[in-house]
């Protein structure tokens, strides 16, 4: 019989000085433990701009289960892993960062688990966050409690990208060809059984993590945009709302007119409550704008990555 191919995506965006350890560590420690299949290892330079390309390069020349793509500039983390999937040609495919964050190790209970029991991915979770700025921990807690409150689709806490998949549920990403993608809502919204598997969190062994507070920011409503229609439900709420009151003020005000008359007094009072309700109206114009944003870039239909060169 012939042996079953592990596919390992690996998205690159400047990381020069981790993918040697990376590398490393995976053909020394992991790969002789799980000798009963077969590798390929598609590493996808992001558009770096350091030497990444060059020593993936030079690692594909010596070690022929190297496959890489290299983008015409940076699309990101999402599009490299949409088109890793794309490359990949195994029975099974991994996800993994290059910057050893995700135990390599791991592996293979990850891979006995889907051989041996009934699952379609083994998917990883962090427990802990040590080693992370206490804002980016406190953010993020808010930022999965907000979604999972408004979306249908159960996103994990502390779920990373890391996770082994069979064939059926790589094709069923890759269906979903949406431009403005997030992938963590992607890969429960697919379904199938997933089995977590739980860590502590591990620090980079080196360069630094390619997330800005405000990247991360964007990337959080990009989830919710994509994975919720809420937000949009909030202007007919609160339009509702100030309904109702505006209504209760009108009679108030009319009663008070005709039993003690000079009612309408007070233009300060006036210009708040107009500032008020200004705000709120552009503040739920705002997100409409944000969904028509996305349907906008949607129905442009553009590729979700360019690639420059691969082999
Ligand atoms: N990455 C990428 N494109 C980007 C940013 C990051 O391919 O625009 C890759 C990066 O090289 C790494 C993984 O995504 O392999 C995770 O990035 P990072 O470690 O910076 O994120 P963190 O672990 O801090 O969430
Ligand atoms: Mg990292």
């Amino acid at each position: 019989m012939e042996k079953q191919k592990i596919s390992i995506v690996i998205p690159c965006y400047c990381e020069e000085e981790v993918i040697p350890l990376f590398y490393n560590t995976l053909i020394n420690e992991v790969l002789p433990l799980l000798s009963e299949v077969t590798f390929e290892m598609i590493f996808i330079d992001d558009g770096s701009k350091d030497g990444t390309l060059k020593i993936i390069k030079n690692l594909s020349e010596k070690d022929s289960c190297i496959k890489y793509l290299s983008f015409s500039r940076n699309f990101g983390k999402e599009a490299a892993i949409y088109a890793g999937l794309n490359y990949a040609t195994g029975d099974y495919v991994a996800l993994m960062d290059v910057d050893l964050q995700d135990p390599p190790d791991l592996l293979i209970p990850m891979y006995e688990a889907l051989t041996t029991e009934d699952y379609d991915c083994v998917a990883t979770r962090r427990t802990t966050r040590q080693g992370e700025p206490s804002i980016r921990t406190f953010f993020a807690k808010i930022f999965y409690r907000l979604i999972n409150k408004i979306s249908q689709t159960e996103i994990v806490d502390g779920a990373r990208d890391f996770r082994l998949m069979k064939r059926p549920m790589v094709e069923a990403i890759l269906s979903v060809g949406e431009y403005n993608r997030f992938s963590k809502g992607i890969f429960e919204w697919v379904g199938f059984n997933t089995k977590w598997i739980a860590f502590e969190n591990v620090e980079r062994v080196a360069g630094k993590s390619k997330w800005s507070f405000w990247g991360l920011f964007l990337y959080s409503l990009e989830g919710i945009i994509s994975f919720s229609t809420a937000p949009l439900a909030i202007a007919s709420v609160t339009g509702f709302i100030f309904f109702v009151l505006s209504f209760l003020a009108i009679v108030v005000i009319i009663i008070r007119e005709i039993l003690w008359h000079g009612s309408a007094f007070g233009w300060p009072s006036l210009v708040c409550i107009i500032f008020f309700i200004g705000g709120i109206q552009l503040f739920c114009i705002g997100i409409l704008g944000q969904y028509m944003a996305r349907t906008y870039l949607e129905t442009k239909k553009r590729p979700i990555y360019i690639v420059k060169e691969h082999n």
